[in-house]
C-alpha cells in the first residue's frame, strides 16, 4: 500500500478523524488495474479470454472486473437477471441485436431480461472493458434456453483457484471480496 499523502495543504484541509461506523467493511484500493507488469493478476477463463476481479461482492451478489479478450470471434450468448454497467477500455465489441459498437471511451447500460450474442471482431487485437455485473450471467442456446449459468460466487472460486496455481495462494482473492 502506498504511503498517505500529507494530511494538509495550504489550506488547512484535514483529514476527518472521526468515528465510522463500525460495520463498515475495508475500502478496496487497487494502484494499477490493468496489471500490466503482473500477468498472474489475470485469472484465464478460456483460451484467450481473460477476467481482472477488482470487487467481488458476495454480500450483495454481484462483481467489477475487467474482461480481456484477445483475438476475435464470438464469445457468448447471454442474458442477465440484474443490470450490467460496462466501461470500454481498450479495443472494440458489439451485440449482433444491436447496431452500435463499443469502443474505447463508450459506457453501455445492459437491461436485465436481454438476450444478447457477444462478438468482438476480428480486426481487433485486443479488447479490454470494465464490466459491473450484477446476480448471474445467464448463458443461452440460440432458442434463449438457458445453457449455463455464472455468477459472483464461481468468480470468487476461480479467482482462489488461479491464485494458488500460480503461486500467490488462494488467500490472494480476499482482497477483492466484500
Ligand atoms: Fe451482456
Amino acid at each position: 500500500m502506498d504511503a498517505m499523502p500529507p494530511p494538509s495543504d495550504k489550506d488547512g484541509l484535514k483529514p476527518y478523524d472521526g468515528p465510522q461506523p463500525v460495520d463498515m467493511l475495508p475500502e478496496i484500493f487497487i494502484k494499477d488495474a490493468f496489471a500490466e507488469d503482473d500477468e498472474r493478476l489475470w485469472v484465464p477463463l478460456a483460451p484467450g479470454r481473460w477476467s481482472r476481479p477488482l470487487c467481488l461482492n458476495a454480500s450483495n451478489g454481484y462483481w467489477i472486473h475487467l474482461t480481456r479478450v484477445r483475438g476475435g470471434g464470438f464469445l457468448s450468448r447471454h442474458r442477465h437477471p440484474g443490470p450490467v454497467h460496462g466501461l470500454v477500455i481498450k479495443g472494440s465489441w458489439r451485440y449482433l441485436e444491436h447496431d452500435w459498437v463499443a469502443k474505447a471511451g463508450s459506457y453501455v447500460y445492459e437491461p436485465p431480461g436481454e438476450i444478447h450474442t457477444l462478438v468482438v471482431d476480428d480486426d481487433c487485437e485486443e479488447m479490454v472493458t470494465l464490466f459491473h455485473n450484477t446476480g448471474a450471467v445467464l448463458y443461452c442456446d440460440e432458442n434463449g434456453v438457458t445453457t449455463g449459468a455464472t455468477d459472483v460466487f464461481d468468480r470468487i472460486r476461480t479467482a482462489r483457484e488461479h491464485f494458488e496455481a500460480v503461486g500467490l495462494g488462494a488467500d490472494y482473492a480476499e482482497r477483492f471480496i466484500r
